[in-house]
C-alpha cells in the first residue's frame, strides 16, 4: 500500500510542533481527550436539530487504556468518528481543523462547547508515540478505515473492521531514553493524574479500568486482586454550577482541593460572566500571607482553563501586581486550547478578563472594608504591605484604585484607620494629613517631633511598613489634602510666638549654631531653633525629600542604595540645655563640641539610627560625669 506524504508545509510544522509548541510531553493525553469530547459534542449537536438522532447520555463516554506487554495506549471514544476524507483532510493536513469547519458549517455560535479549532493538538501523540493509529467509524457509515502514521515521514489508509461509530487512536509508546521516561504513560496511576490534572471537568465520562484488591473469600489475610471500571473525572465543574446551590463549605472545600493555599480563605468571588467575553471564575482572598509571599520565589497567577480544560496552571497576566495574593481559576469559552503563552500575552478576551477581574477583587475589598472590618484588617495584616505596593509601583499609576484600601495606625484611634475617616475628621483649621515614620508604634509615640502635632490635638498616622513613606509620597494628596510628615521643615502650624522666639535666639546665637555645625561637619547640613520641640531638648529633620526613614529603609535594601538625607539638628530653644551651650560658647568652646557630638548622638538614638562611634560617645559621657 502506497504511503501518503504529509503535505510539505505541513511536514515541517509537524516536527516544529512536536518539538516546541508544547513544553510539557504529558499533554498529548488532554489534546486527545479534548477531541474525544469534541467527537461526542458533534453527535450532540447534531441530535438538536436531527429528530431521527437521539442523544442519550449513557451511550456517550470516553475510555483509556493502557496494556504494558504491547506498549500501547488506547484513546477510544464514541463520537462521531471520521469518513476516509475526514481522516485524511483532518488528520492529513496539519493545522487545518475538522472542528473548526464543523463550527462554522453549522453555525454555532459563542456559546457551544467544542474545544479544537486550531487543528494541531492531534500531532502532540508524536511526543510520546513512534506509531500513532487511528480506527474510526462515522457516524452513519458502513465502512471503518484505519489511518497510520509513524510521524514526518507520512501515513498509510485502508478499510477495517470496527462495530460501533466513534474513534480509537491507539499510541505506540516509545522506549525510554537516557533523558526522557514514556513508560509512566503506562501506568494507571500516572494517567489518571494526567486526567485529573487537565481533563477532570470534560464534560463525558472518562473510563479507565482500575485495578483494586479485596479480601480473599475464605481467608482472613489474603487478598485478591481485581479490575473494575471507573469513570475518572468529575465531569461538572463547581464553577459551572449555580451559586444558590453552593455553600460557603462547598468553596471551601475546593480551596483545599486545589491546594490553592492551607489557610481558610477569608472571602471567595464567583463570577459567571457571559457579555463581551464569556467565562467563569472562582477566585479567592486568602487570610494568610504564604511564607514566600514577600520574596522573588513567589510566582503570581491564576489557573486557566479552556472550556473546561486546563491550559495553564498559573496564568500571570490574569492578575497586577498588587493583587497577586489572589488564588483561584478562570474558565473560558473564547480561549482556545492550544495557545501558547507568548500568543496568550496579547489575546484581547485575556485582556479583558483580566480587567473584569480587577474591578471585581477591588470591588470586593471595598466592600469587605465597608461591611466586615474586622476581617479586612485581617486580610489587611497579611497582603496590606502588596497593596501599598501598588500605590508606589508603577510611578502611582494605580494609587486611585488603592488609596481607598489602605489603612495606617492613629495616634488617636489607637487603631488602623482609613484616609477618608482620618480626612473626614480634620478640624477646620488643619492644613495637612500629618505622619510619623519609625519602627513600631511605640516608638513612634515616643519621638520628639511629634510633639507640636499632638500637642495641637491633630491626628498623626504612624507609618511603620518600610514601604509606607514611599507610597504616600507617590499618592502626594488624597482629597486635597497634602501628607505632611512631622519631622518636615515646615509643619504649617507653628504658633507665631514660638516662631519669633526661635527666629530672634537664631539671629542672637547665630556664631553660636555655626560654631555647633562646623564641629558637626557634614553630618548635618544645619544646626538650628526648633520650632517644633517642647519638652524635648534635640532631635533631627530631614530638609530635602529624602526623610531620614527614608534612608535607613534605602540603606537597608540588598542593593544598598547609599541615598543620604540632608540632616537638620534641632534644638530646642526653651531647653535648660540650651542655656547650657549658651554658656559653653562664651567660657569653654571644648564643652560645646562635647555638648555638640553628644546632642547630636542623642538625636541620632532617638532616630533609630546607628551611631558613628559608640566608645567616643560612652568616652563623652563620662567626660561630664567626672
Ligand atoms: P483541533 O482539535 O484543534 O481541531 P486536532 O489536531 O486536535 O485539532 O484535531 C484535528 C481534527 O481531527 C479535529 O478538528 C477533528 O475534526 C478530527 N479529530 C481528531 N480526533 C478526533 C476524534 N477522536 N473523533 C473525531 N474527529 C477527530
Ligand atoms: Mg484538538
Amino acid at each position: 500500500m502506497a504511503k501518503k506524504q504529509f503535505q510539505a508545509e505541513s511536514k515541517r510544522l509537524l516536527e516544529m510542533m512536536i518539538n516546541s509548541i508544547y513544553t510539557q510531553k504529558e499533554i498529548f493525553l488532554r489534546e486527545l481527550i479534548s477531541n474525544a469530547s469534541d467527537a461526542i459534542d458533534k453527535i450532540y449537536y447534531k441530535a438538536l436539530t436531527d429528530d431521527k438522532l437521539v442523544f442519550n447520555k449513557e451511550d456517550y463516554y470516553i475510555k483509556i487504556t493502557p496494556d504494558k506487554t504491547n506498549r500501547t495506549l488506547t484513546i477510544s471514544d464514541t463520537g462521531i468518528g471520521m469518513t476516509k476524507d475526514e481522516l485524511e483532510n483532518n488528520l492529513g493536513v496539519i493545522a487545518k481543523s475538522g472542528s473548526f469547519a464543523f463550527k462554522k458549517e453549522n453555525e454555532l455560535k459563542d456559546g457551544h462547547n467544542i474545544i479544537g479549532q486550531f487543528g494541531v493538538g492531534f500531532y502532540s501523540a508524536f511526543m510520546v508515540a513512534d506509531v500513532v493509529t487511528v480506527i474510526s467509524k462515522a457516524l452513519g457509515s458502513e465502512e471503518a478505515y484505519k489511518w497510520e502514521s509513524a510521524g514526518a515521514d507520512g501515513y498509510t489508509i485502508e478499510p477495517c473492521e470496527k462495530a460501533a461509530p466513534g474513534t480509537e487512536i491507539i499510541l505506540k509508546i516509545k522506549e525510554n531514553t537516557e533523558d526522557d521516561s514514556y513508560d509512566e504513560y503506562l501506568e494507571e496511576y500516572r494517567l489518571r493524574s494526567i486526567i485529573k490534572k487537565y481533563s477532570d471537568f470534560i464534560r463525558y465520562p472518562i473510563k479507565m479500568e482500575v485495578t483494586r484488591s479485596k479480601p480473599k473469600e475464605g481467608s482472613d489475610s489474603e487478598r485478591e486482586e481485581y479490575v473494575e471500571e471507573q469513570t475518572v473525572n468529575s465531569m461538572v465543574p463547581i464553577w459551572r454550577r449555580n451559586k444558590n446551590e453552593l455553600t460557603a463549605e462547598d468553596y471551601e472545600n475546593f480551596y483545599m482541593e486545589k491546594r490553592y493555599g492551607f489557610d481558610k480563605p477569608i472571602k471567595h468571588i464567583h463570577i459567571s460572566a457571559d457579555g463581551a467575553v464569556v467565562y467563569n471564575a472562582i477566585l479567592y482572598i486568602p487570610e494568610k500571607t504564604p511564607f514566600d509571599y514577600y520574596t522573588k520565589e513567589y510566582e503570581k497567577g491564576l489557573e486557566l482553563y479552556s472550556n473546561g480544560v486546563l491550559i495553564m496552571e498559573k496564568c500571570a497576566d490574569l492578575l497586577p501586581d498588587y493583587f497577586s495574593f489572589v488564588k483561584g481559576m478562570v474558565d473560558s469559552e473564547d480561549l482556545s486550547l492550544n495557545i501558547s503563552r507568548e500568543l496568550l500575552q496579547h489575546d484581547k478576551q485575556l485582556k479583558l478578563i483580566a480587567k473584569n477581574i480587577k474591578n471585581r477583587i477591588k470591588s470586593t475589598l471595598q466592600s469587605l472594608l465597608k461591611d466586615e472590618r474586622e476581617k479586612y484588617e485581617e486580610f489587611y495584616k497579611s497582603f496590606g504591605r502588596q497593596l501599598k505596593f501598588g500605590v508606589y509601583s508603577d510611578f502611582g499609576a494605580n494609587k486611585e484604585d488603592l488609596q481607598d484600601l489602605l489603612l495606617f495606625y492613629s495616634s488617636k484611634e489607637k487603631k488602623l484607620v482609613t484616609l477618608d475617616e482620618y480626612v473626614s475628621r480634620m478640624p477646620e483649621d488643619q492644613k495637612y494629613i500629618y505622619y510619623a515614620a519609625g519602627d513600631s508604634i511605640e516608638r513612634i509615640d515616643k519621638l520628639p517631633q511629634t510633639e507640636l502635632v499632638a500637642d495641637k490635638g491633630y491626628e498623626i498616622l504612624y507609618f511603620t511598613d518600610d514601604i509606607d513613606e514611599f507610597a504616600i509620597k507617590m499618592l502626594m494628596k488624597y482629597k486635597e489634602k497634602e501628607f505632611k510628615s512631622v519631622s518636615s521643615d515646615d509643619l504649617g502650624i507653628e504658633t507665631d510666638a514660638a516662631d519669633k522666639q526661635a527666629e530672634a535666639e537664631e539671629s542672637d546665637n547665630k556664631e553660636l549654631f555655626e560654631f555647633m555645625k562646623n564641629t558637626l561637619s557634614d553630618k548635618v547640613k544645619e544646626v538650628k531653633a526648633s520650632k517644633r520641640l517642647k519638652s524635648h531638648p534635640v532631635c533631627l529633620s530631614a530638609a530635602g525629600e529624602v526623610s531620614i526613614e527614608m534612608e535607613k529603609i534605602l540603606k537597608a535594601m540588598p542593593t544598598g542604595q547609599d541615598v543620604k538625607a540632608d540632616k537638620v539638628l534641632e534644638i530646642n530653644v526653651q531647653h535648660e540645655v540650651f542655656q547650657s551651650l549658651k554658656d559653653a560658647y562664651q567660657n569653654d568652646k571644648d564643652k560645646l563640641k562635647l555638648y555638640t557630638n553628644l546632642l547630636y548622638n542623642q538625636a541620632l538614638l532617638i532616630e533609630g539610627l546607628p551611631i558613628g562611634d559608640p566608645v567616643e560617645f560612652t568616652n563623652d559621657i563620662c567626660k561630664i560625669m567626672v
